[in-house]
């Protein structure tokens, strides 16, 4: 044998990372007294504990004070204790002690990493590499935003208590991206690990004690589902922020509803990466490994669909299916594993089920031939070809190391397929030819795009998903509007609809004769129920009558705003010159405007001119913003840059308030239209007949046909309505307080983005009403990283 086929033939012998720091301190900690409550060490009121243990071989490795009820409550009240302090000491302050905690996880990265893998079974490169000193990079990042605040995020203060509940996939790096944005924001934390990775929480609450972190600032409780609920519901947080399952989270969207909690929802996902036949096919398989195999696929925005175009699918597969065989399956301590073992046996389990479920379904699964460690919940990686696109690998996140395979035939079926799917976390795009990445990048439903490259993340740039992966971005700008509250003009209370609106009868003596329609589509169309409903002038006369509109109308106007690409593909300006348009033919029709508010609401006639001028502003305002308000580049801590693009949230569902009833109505339906979404407008149910005034000025002023829908009818059941219906993205709702908390309740079968007033409206007078406190409402942030070099 000479030395080249020695070389080729030698095989990887051992190179365990050492465990006796681990060991040490694991042996030295008393785990019945780990909740991290006011600065103290605190066991569970009931004295209960769960077991965490080593997935690599089943061992018991502690057994963990267990939170319930009372310890939540202990945990808010500490929290809330600090807050005054903590959120009035300057910028300074704070980030010093960021600074601080970063550098001491950095002090202990080596332990931090051996624990990781001992306590979830990640591969020791992967939390040597990346979990840890990413989480590392947090805290040194959000040090910049403590001291940045009031530069960057004048008029807005931090929420305040946040409960934060975070999964079992990257404990330590999950933490970091939920309490480093909080705490630069000057709010105080309950948090709660995962129950199957409890141990480098713990660490990290020990650093807290020692880096000059005030007591209470930072609460960490250990438990399960029940503590997770305790957070939930817990009348002394201002703010939820979740990462977890799409389940959980809609149980959590429930259970805040009407709450006033702020909230933020990192879900699943089922992330497609799209293998162009330009694309450099070897590093495409790289990418894939990284993509899918990273963390045994326990990864939400893991690359879990692989798309790839027809003409490269065999060589393609055929390369992919080499690099398997060469993937290292092994122990998590082993710095020459890929791939360790999963988390939990329920966790191998449930990842067993899928792959027969899906295997009976017509999937053929492939396997490397390789050997699994005798013990321990190991998977071997898993390639599942002939997979239909309803079939359960292609629908569903599995979370483990099991790759869904198809093909496609040209870009449009590649955008269509990536795109079926009810989540929308990530995506990875690759081919030599960056027009056609950048072409495809914003047609796909996904927070993060990334060209030739995956599972790239970093502090500065945000992340998180559109549908049914939850709402809310994490790291960056973005990251730090969860935690702070934008000061908005509060205005009366919206009483519910049935006390305010007194419905009027003809009589003999009107004159009036007329009912207004709705508008859908562009055009006047009669309710589909054919009722109407007498609207009542300032005196109680009746002023006119309108369309009573149902469920079948929203449908209709729902219908129209999906179907109408011409605003949403329309360029800004040209958005920005309709909207002007729209301004110019009301001030054209302004004295009948004010005369209508007069008679309806019994303004003076100076109050009613300038309400209507206002709401001429308005549209100038947002006109102007339309090509203004743009996203960013960032550049992270690699050779790329990351584009973070804002895109219009969809379809958006407007319940419009009664007091001021034309600015309002135009205060909501402005902003979300200027940067390109459509909307159907539920205007008020009180003063509707503003509203069917404007058709007119809408058919003049070069609206595209549903770009704007309006359906007149009853507040409350309308927004019921919009609420449940899933082709609706985004929900903002001026009602009483009953109709915005059914609203969010409502909203969980796609987890539309819904904002309500919670039973109050706002002051539409006030500018604080207007400008980028809703625009920010109003688009995605979607990431697009680009890596550049050769
Ligand atoms: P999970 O939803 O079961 O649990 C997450 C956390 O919620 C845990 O701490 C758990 O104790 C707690 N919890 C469970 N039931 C609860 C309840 N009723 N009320 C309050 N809290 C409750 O998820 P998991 O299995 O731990 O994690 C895997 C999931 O997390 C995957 O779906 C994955 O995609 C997702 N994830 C998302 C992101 C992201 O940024 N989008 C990141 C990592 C993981």
């Amino acid at each position: 044998m000479n030395i080249l086929e020695r070389y080729h033939a030698m095989e990887y012998g051992p190179a365990p990372e050492a465990r006796n720091e681990a060991d040490a301190w694991l042996a030295a900690r008393d785990f019945g007294k780990v909740l991290f409550i006011g600065g103290d060490w605190k066991a569970a009121t009931s004295g209960k504990t769960f077991e965490t243990s080593d997935p690599s071989s089943g061992k018991l490795l502690a057994k963990v004070s267990d939170a319930g009820v009372a310890d939540i409550d202990a945990a808010v009240s500490a929290a809330a204790k600090a807050l005054p302090k903590w959120s009035a000491s300057s910028g300074y302050q704070r980030a010093k002690v960021l600074y601080a905690i970063g550098r001491a996880m950095q002090r202990h990265q080596r332990l931090f990493a051996v624990l990781e893998s001992i306590d979830n079974g990640k591969p020791i490169r992967e939390s040597r590499d990346i979990d840890v000193p990413l989480a590392v990079r947090h805290f040194i990042h959000h040090a910049g935003w403590a001291q940045a605040l009031d530069r960057d995020f004048p008029d807005h203060k931090g929420v305040g208590v946040v409960g934060q509940i975070i999964p079992w996939n990257f404990p330590l790096l999950m933490l970091a991206w939920k309490i480093a944005p909080a705490l630069a924001a000057g709010c105080t934390v309950v948090l709660k690990p995962a129950e199957f990775t409890p141990l480098t929480a713990i660490l990290f609450a020990e650093i807290c004690g020692r880096s000059g972190v005030p007591k209470g600032v930072v609460n960490i409780v250990q438990g399960g589902p029940e503590a997770g609920a305790a957070i939930v519901n817990h009348a002394g947080i201002q703010k939820i922020a979740f990462t977890g399952s799409s389940e959980v989270g809609k149980i959590i969207r429930k259970a805040t509803a009407g709450s006033g909690k702020k909230l933020s929802l990192e879900l699943g996902g089922k992330s497609a990466f799209v293998v162009f036949e330009d694309a450099d096919l070897d590093s495409a398989v790289e990418g894939l490994v990284d993509g899918i195999w990273f963390n045994q696929g326990q990864v939400c925005c893991a690359g879990s669909r692989l798309l790839v175009q027809e003409g490269i699918a065999d060589a393609f597969i055929a390369k992919v299916k080499v690099r398997m065989s060469r993937l290292r399956v092994g122990s998590p301590l082993d710095k020459n594993t890929d791939i360790g073992p999963l988390v939990d046996l329920s966790q191998l389990d449930r990842v067993k089920g899928l792959v027969a479920e899906g295997a009976k379904q017509g999937a053929v699964c492939w396997q490397p031939d390789a050997a699994l460690p005798s013990s321990g919940y190991y998977h071997l990686p898993t390639l599942a070809t002939s997979v239909s696109p309803a079939n359960i690998l292609a629908q569903e996140e599995v979370f483990g190391p099991v790759l869904a395979t198809m093909s496609f035939r040209n870009t449009e079926e590649a955008i269509e397929l990536a795109n079926n799917t009810r989540y929308g976390l990530a995506a990875s795009v690759w081919s030599e030819n960056v027009n056609l990445a950048l072409h495809v990048a914003p047609q796909l439903k996904a927070g993060v795009v990334w060209v030739n490259g995956t599972n790239m993340f970093d502090a500065a740039c945000g992340f998180g998903g559109y549908r049914e992966s939850g709402f809310g971005r994490e790291g960056g700008r973005e990251g730090m509007f969860e935690y702070l509250a934008a000061k908005l003009p509060l205005g009366p209370v919206v009483k519910p609809a049935a006390a305010s609106v007194q419905p009027v009868e003809r009589s003999e003596g009107d004159a009036i004769d007329r009912t207004a329609k709705l508008f859908i589509g562009g055009k006047q169309v009669r309710p589909d129920g054919n009722y109407s409903i007498g609207i009542a002038t300032a005196k109680g006369k009746l002023a006119g009558e309108v369309g009573l509109g149902n469920r079948k109308d929203i449908r209709d106007a729902v219908a129209a705003a999906r179907a109408c690409k011409g605003w949403p593909e329309a360029t800004a300006y040209n958005r920005s010159q309709v909207l002007y348009y729209l301004a110019e033919n009301l001030s054209g029709r302004a004295d009948e405007f004010a005369a209508r508010l007069t008679e309806l609401t019994g303004a003076a006639a100076k109050a009613a001119r300038e309400e209507v001028e206002q709401s001429i502003e308005r549209l100038f305002l947002y006109a102007g913003l339309a090509d203004k308000f743009e996203g960013r580049v960032h550049q992270p801590p690699a050779r790329a840059v990351t584009l973070a693009l804002h895109e219009p949230v969809g379809v958006v569902g407007i319940v419009a308030p009664d007091n001021a009833p034309l600015l309002g109505l135009i205060s909501l339906v402005a902003p979300a239209l200027a940067v390109g979404n459509t909307v159907v407008a539920v205007p008020s149910e009180k003063y509707p007949l503003l509203a069917t005034d404007l058709y007119q000025v809408i058919e003049y002023s070069d609206v595209p046909a549903g770009a704007i829908n309006i359906v007149t009818g009853r507040s409350a059941e309308l927004a019921g309505v919009l609420a449940k219906h899933d082709d609706v993205d985004g929900l903002w709702i001026f009602a009483d307080a009953e109709t915005c908390a059914k609203a969010e309740a409502d909203s969980v079968g796609n987890l539309k983005r819904v904002w309500t007033g919670n039973g109050r409206s706002l002051d539409w007078t006030s500018a604080d009403a207007a400008g980028d406190a809703l625009l920010r409402r109003a688009v995605e942030v979607k990431n697009v990283w680009v890596p550049y070099g050769d």
